[in-house]
């Protein structure tokens, strides 16, 4: 790390601590009285702002693109435990194998079988979560509330798979009332799902919220949260060969 400290850094570190502690308040307000997880999100920051966040006390971070997550990884503070929240494409699964805890935003039965073949050749297990198309928006990725069971009993065929949980990104509302109603669809599910078919999990994981909702998320049951902007600011772009990458 350089010896100065950038005006971008102390920013960074600035956000991060108020985020924390809005998010810590807002699990104190809620009724579900739980442990909220601050899973950063890190597409575009630069290793030594998210390090020096860490070094106020980020425990996770996820990042959206392969190409990125590798680019930056040896520079990463060991103490940050790597998540992934991005698009899944096959041919990179095997990058993340053995660079992230966790793969939030798992999609489609034909990525879990790649990952089983890919864990299975490596004898280790990757948790998922599921991700979920809360919003049931046309042409997003996830699974429809819906058609969550079917999928996750077709998921029991994995072995080297592990799923603990759920995650999702929720449609863009106008309307407080409108995302309040589908995160509390979200949670019910979640519950549904983990109370009633128990999938051997011991502590489940509901991964919703982001900067400009997490608070909402976390009053609706989320034991995760996801926030980017409010901690980092709002980045350029990547250009789109990047973001395919
Ligand atoms: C970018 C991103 C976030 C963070 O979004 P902000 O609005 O910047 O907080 C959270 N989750 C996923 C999956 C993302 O891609």
């Amino acid at each position: 790390m350089t010896e100065k400290l950038s005006a971008e850094m102390l920013q960074a570190g600035e956000n991060y601590l108020r985020t924390a502690e809005r998010a810590a308040e807002a699990a104190i307000k809620s009724p579900f009285h739980q442990e909220v997880t601050l899973c950063a999100a890190t597409k575009t920051v630069p290793p030594e702002i998210i390090n020096y966040t860490a070094s106020l006390g980020l425990r996770t971070m996820g990042e959206n693109r392969v190409q990125e997550l590798m680019e930056k990884y040896d520079e990463l503070s060991p103490s940050l435990e790597k998540q992934f929240i991005g698009t899944l494409q096959k041919n990179k699964l095997k990058y993340l194998v053995d660079r992230v805890s966790l793969i939030q935003s798992l999609g489609s039965l034909s990525a879990a079988a790649e990952l089983e073949r890919l864990c299975s050749k490596k004898n280790k297990t990757m948790r998922v979560l599921i991700e979920i198309n809360s919003g049931r928006e046309a042409g997003k990725s996830g699974i429809l509330p819906e058609e969550l069971e079917e999928f996750l009993e077709k998921m029991e065929a994995f072995e080297h798979v592990s799923v603990c949980g759920l995650m999702t990104i929720g449609p863009i509302c106008a309307e407080k009332a409108q995302i309040f109603l589908i995160f509390e669809e979200t949670y019910q599910l979640f519950i549904d799902i983990y109370r009633k078919k128990h999938h051997n999990i011991v502590n489940p994981i509901l991964s919703m919220g982001m900067s400009d909702n997490f608070e909402e998320a976390i009053a609706c049951g989320a034991n995760m949260i996801r926030p980017g902007s409010a901690i980092f600011g709002r980045r350029p772009p990547r250009n789109q060969t990047a973001d395919n990458a």
